[in-house]
């Protein structure tokens, strides 16, 4: 089971930033090592109480985690935001699709940028040149980012600009970082008009990304270039999450499509043929005289394009079997006689419980 980090917090999900803080302290505290010496377990908590207040403090990772659970951050370590290890193996398969392909450049983190992308199934299953428009950060000029007016700050005054602020416990004092600076040691003299005091401003852009074929639901693309924008003037990436709508007719399993056909009974009996819609082109699909009901049909190839290969996957037709919901007068003496025709075989229930008749009658002689 996975640990969850408002419960490692004892918070609830939708408990504010103030309230996470506040827990976090009084359970850090009561597991810090220096209070618990040679006490594993405490050791051990004291991490898992560190690990879950750096995500649920930082509003970009708690909403990722909120979203997609840790696995939305994993190989997040201390320090920065390591996408490339949520990524995983999606990185190379958009390889050659936006210029210099997938890097593994770590020092841009902070610029990179998360936002997700719906698609339908078509656009999905056979790629396409999606219009994306989405806002990024720019840095305020005005302030120079720094999100004071004027771009000036002063010493902190919580932790007096070392970045650090002591709690003592009896002969122990311990540091840690200044909650009110974050560690920067500086503070506002008084907020940048122009960007509300965030030191950034929302710049909006639209371009078109290139969906390669057969990507699915949570696929990620990487589109270097597009994320927030640094002092520097460059630009961080942007990671885009697919998601993918379901069509109504054709259900998606990764790379296989499956169909359901409804058939007609008489079409069953007699093995006719029928045509179906395929994904790129009409199928022909002989039915069988014994087929069943729910019974799959299998069309090796036809399915979706399996990424980072010249491969397709399988497309599958499943029968449903209807019958007449009535019968006319004309219908019921067809089948009357249809019946006849077939004398003992249409009895086989008859023909072969036999023995079974017989022995229920003995029983209750
Ligand atoms: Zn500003
Ligand atoms: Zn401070």
């Amino acid at each position: 089971m996975e640990i969850d980090y408002y419960e490692v917090l004892e918070v609830t999900r939708t408990s504010d930033k103030e309230s996470i803080k506040k827990s976090y302290r009084k359970l850090a505290l009561k597991y810090h090592p220096d209070r618990n010496p040679n006490n594993k377990e405490a050791e051990e908590r004291f991490k898992l109480i560190n690990e879950a207040y750096e995500v649920l403090s930082d509003d970009d990772k708690r909403s990722l985690y909120d979203r997609y659970g840790k696995q939305g951050l994993q190989g997040n370590s201390s320090a920065g935001f390591d996408f490339d290890d949520i990524l995983g193996g999606f990185g190379s398969i958009f390889e050659g699709f936006f210029g210099q392909g997938f890097s593994r450049n770590k020092q841009s983190n902070s610029l990179d940028s998360l936002q997700e992308l719906t698609l339908n199934f078509k656009e999905a299953v056979f790629g396409c040149n999606k219009k994306f428009t989405h806002s990024y950060k720019v840095i305020c000029n005005a302030c120079n980012a720094t999100g004071a007016k004027d771009g000036k700050l002063s010493a902190c005054t919580e932790c007096g600009g070392s970045g650090k602020t002591y709690i003592r416990q009896g002969f122990m004092t311990f540091a840690q970082t200044c909650a009110k600076c974050g560690g920067s040691g500086k503070q506002k003299v008084e907020s940048c008009a122009a960007c509300k005091g965030k030191g950034y401003k929302l710049k909006e852009e639209s371009f078109e990304v290139p969906i390669p074929e057969g990507v699915d639901n949570g696929n990620k693309l990487r589109i270097q270039g597009r994320g927030s924008e640094g002092l520097n003037g460059q630009r961080g990436d942007l990671f885009l999450v697919l998601q993918v709508q379901d069509d109504e007719n054709f259900v998606r399993d990764g790379e296989n499509v499956y169909i359901e056909v409804p058939v007609f009974f008489t079409a069953i009996l007699l093995g006719q043929s029928i045509t179906i819609p395929g994904l790129r082109r009409e199928l022909e699909l002989k039915i069988p005289p014994n087929t069943k009901d729910g019974a799959q049909f299998v069309f090796e190839n036809e399915g979706v394009k399996i990424l980072n290969s010249k491969s397709y996957g399988k497309f599958v037709a499943q029968i449903t079997i209807i019958y007449p919901k009535k019968l006319t007068n004309e219908q019921k003496d067809l089948l009357t006689k249809l019946n006849e025709s077939f004398g003992l075989e249409s009895t086989p229930h008859l023909n072969t419980l036999e023995q079974c008749f017989k022995k229920i009658k003995s029983w209750f002689k």
